[in-house]
């Protein structure tokens, strides 16, 4: 079998065990002074080393806020612990996604995960905030992509935060709620706003690079730096084009096998409407539009499972 290429090991994160805000792996830090309470989250999924990497980095480098706060949380530590690169991909979640469960009904609910237990411990940490990062990484080698859900105020953000070239608006999944779509984050008022970085390969090591950048440019664009500092690490490209793709359709699978006709790695574009793009159980999957974009091809192919989203091209957002 031709797995995923693994040029990373987990960070040691005993170091951040005990957090300074009461709960375990959350480190917070306040300036004093008035602002945003901004943060930056990651290992929602247990596998996706290169956020846990650059808050790492963050942490080591002592960055702090000169207004508002910074808090910096690593989530799914139970299933991260479990990793192992043989079977990388086993430690994604433990009991179930923890991208998937950000609902009252199941929050609130009488079930209990480890995965639910830690989400009910980090739930008063994240409706604290004003700005959120939630870094994430990808099956496929595509290119990084800023996931903006589909409130104007997060595409807007994505646009001041200039990073990464490709910004995708999207309803997230049939299977459940994820963390930046959960509650205010995805209601229309100003705030608080949520993105989700996908930082490129999970076990890339450019994926580490990226997913720091993203964290720079977040805190740039959240105004909680030193504008000159931050201007330094994370300069905004003057002119740097961005393309905003806004995501029409989740295909998932329904019966299996589902194959797709390429090898395809996200964000191809599909020239012309009815184009077959795969089969699911023999039956085609077509593109139902000209200049079809796909975003994020799963090699998770399990009926119920995203397999892809299909996109048009759309004009950036004034800000
Ligand atoms: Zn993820």
């Amino acid at each position: 079998m031709n797995g995923p290429r693994i040029e990373i090991t987990p960070p040691d994160l005993r170091p951040y065990r005990e957090g300074n805000s009461g709960i375990p792996y959350v480190w917070s830090f306040d300036s004093g002074r008035a602002g945003p309470h901004v943060g930056i989250n990651a290992l929602i999924h247990g596998n996706e080393l290169s956020g846990a990497w650059a808050l790492v980095r963050l942490l080591e480098l002592g960055l702090r806020p000169q207004c508002g706060r910074l808090s910096l949380s690593f989530a799914n530590i139970d299933a991260f612990s479990r990793f192992d690169a043989a079977d990388p991909t086993a430690s994604r979640f433990v009991e179930e996604d923890m991208n998937r469960l950000w609902r009252p009904e199941l929050l609130d609910g009488p079930a209990t995960t480890v995965e639910l237990r830690r989400a009910r411990e980090l739930l008063p940490h994240f409706r604290a905030l004003d700005f959120l990062l939630d870094l994430h990484s990808m099956q496929t080698a595509s290119a990084p992509l800023l996931l903006c859900g589909l409130t104007p105020k997060a595409r807007r953000f994505a646009r001041r935060m200039g990073y990464p070239a490709v910004v995708v608006a999207d309803a997230g999944h049939p299977g459940g709620v994820r963390l930046i779509d959960y509650g205010a984050f995805g209601a229309p008022r100003k705030k608080p706003v949520a993105v989700l970085l996908e930082a490129g390969q999970h076990w890339a090591r450019s994926s580490i690079d990226v997913a720091l950048a993203g964290c720079l440019h977040f805190l740039r664009a959240t105004a909680v730096l030193d504008p000159e500092l931050a201007m330094r690490l994370a300069p905004t490209r003057a002119g740097g084009r961005q393309r905003f793709i806004e995501v029409t359709h989740a295909v998932t699978v329904r019966r299996g096998p589902f194959l797709f006709k390429d090898g395809f790695r996200g964000l191809e574009v599909i020239d012309r409407a009815g184009t077959t793009i795969a089969t699911d159980g023999g039956e085609p999957v077509r593109t139902p539009y000209d200049r079809c974009v796909l975003v994020m091809p799963s090699r998770r192919l399990a009926p119920g499972l995203t397999a892809v989203r299909l996109g048009r091209e759309v004009p950036p957002p004034r800000i």
